[in-house]
């Protein structure tokens, strides 16, 4: 892995795709700063070096040019969080952005227009690669939430720069995380999948059975098991076309030894709701007309014993429905759990959509050893894929 360090950036002009996909109010303010933040570290290293940047990034979904998702709303707002002037460009590639780029004094930041005002972003055209690559010297990727994508600005770029590429500390840092787990996971190793359908999760499961020594399942998952197993389910979320499955997971999960643990009791509500009346029931005997939307004290007590032991913990997914405040304490729970370890020592990697929404909302942010900052990429990552925008580095 060809990493910052590698690359001497003195007078050297470093074209970066960094993910500044943040998100807009209504008067096109950042309102979070997250990502423009992340990739501060690998921009001050260039700058420290004596070597300038031109940044590229893609901004929502747009259908060619749309003013609303122009990157020009967020100047102010990168420049202020790096701490430096920056420069905008209103155009992504052709001369008059070559002319603008070539004129970047060393130390200085350059930021071009969305990347995906042109479709030859997404459709990892070629030539369009060829251009993006004139605007520098070295090509430095800093966009995990990106970078399973093979994209003209994440991938077929690389190709143009030969030696002179390398990843940027965000993306180092995730992929050395996942590697952490995934490959060099002190044991016992522990997943703990959560969500809501086993159907979204059927490879990453399959990927995790060759890499763990335990897996809890959590979240609206569960209740597919409870089926499957011959326990009634209530009104609770399940996939009955995916019993089998669950089924036949439970036996592979014993044929590897890898030790799946199912809540044993839940806590429903009599309605989908935060102010429905609420009953703790054993995960096998869900009466009608209530809906099991969290595990129950007894599982959070298992669990807590589980997490405390292992040594490497993955954390996907909440283990409830823990947008409803009273029936969230399972997904505080598992939360308080990995801090604990972690402080004892574990390494906790938490990653994918909801889980980083969960530990962020319950404070946990900074009591866990990593947070990926790319849903897709992670969860991709986590089913065994080699993301095509780190394949490009090597
Ligand atoms: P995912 O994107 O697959 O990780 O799923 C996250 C979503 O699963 C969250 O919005 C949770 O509210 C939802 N979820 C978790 N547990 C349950 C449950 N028991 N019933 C319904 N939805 C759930």
């Amino acid at each position: 892995m060809r990493t910052l360090n590698q690359l001497n950036f003195n007078n050297q002009r470093a074209v970066v795709r960094v993910d500044f996909n943040v998100p807009l109010n209504d008067k096109f303010e950042v309102t979070d700063t997250t990502r423009i933040q992340a990739a501060k570290a690998t921009i001050d290293h260039i700058l420290d070096q004596g070597g300038s940047c031109v940044l590229l990034s893609h901004l929502g979904r747009p259908k060619g040019k749309d003013p609303k998702l122009s990157l020009s709303h967020i100047v102010d707002t990168v420049a202020e969080v790096l701490g430096s002037p920056v420069k905008f460009c209103s155009t992504t590639v052709g001369e008059a952005a070559e002319s603008e780029a070539s004129k970047l004094a060393p130390g200085t930041i350059l930021l071009m227009e969305n990347l995906r005002f042109h479709d030859e972003e997404t459709s990892g055209d070629v030539v369009f690669s060829e251009q993006l690559s004139r605007l520098g010297t070295l090509y430095v990727n800093d966009a995990f939430g990106t970078a399973h994508r093979a994209h003209a600005s994440t991938t077929i770029i690389a190709r143009f720069f030969e030696e002179n590429k390398c990843f940027g500390s965000l993306l180092e840092k995730e992929v050395l995380a996942i590697d952490k787990v995934m490959e060099k996971g002190e044991k016992p190793i522990l997943a703990i999948l959560g969500g809501a359908k086993v159907s979204s999760k059927i490879t990453i499961i399959e990927s995790l059975l060759d890499k763990v020594d335990h897996l809890i399942i959590g979240g609206g998952m569960v209740y597919t098991f409870t089926k499957a197993l011959g326990g009634n389910v209530g009104n609770s979320i399940c996939e009955p076309d995916y019993c089998d499955y669950a089924i036949e997971l439970l036996e592979k999960a014993k044929d590897k030894g890898v030790q799946i643990h199912l809540p044993v009791d839940v806590l429903a509500g009599d309605d989908f709701s935060n102010d429905a009346n609420q009953q703790v029931y054993d995960v096998m005997e869900i009466p009608e007309g209530w809906e099991a939307m969290d595990a129950g004290p007894k599982s959070q007590a298992i669990f807590h014993e589980l997490i405390l032991k292992c040594k490497t913990i993955l954390w996907n997914g909440p283990m409830g429905v823990f947008e409803f405040s009273n029936f969230a304490k399972g997904t505080i729970a598992a939360g308080d759990s990995i801090a604990e370890a972690t402080k004892a020592g574990a390494f906790s990697l938490v990653g994918g959509g909801d889980s980083v929404a969960a530990v962020k909302q319950f404070g946990f942010e900074h009591k866990m050893s990593y947070i990926s900052t790319g849903g897709g990429a992670m969860l991709e990552s986590l089913e065994g894929k080699t993301l095509p925008g780190i394949a490009a580095l090597k």
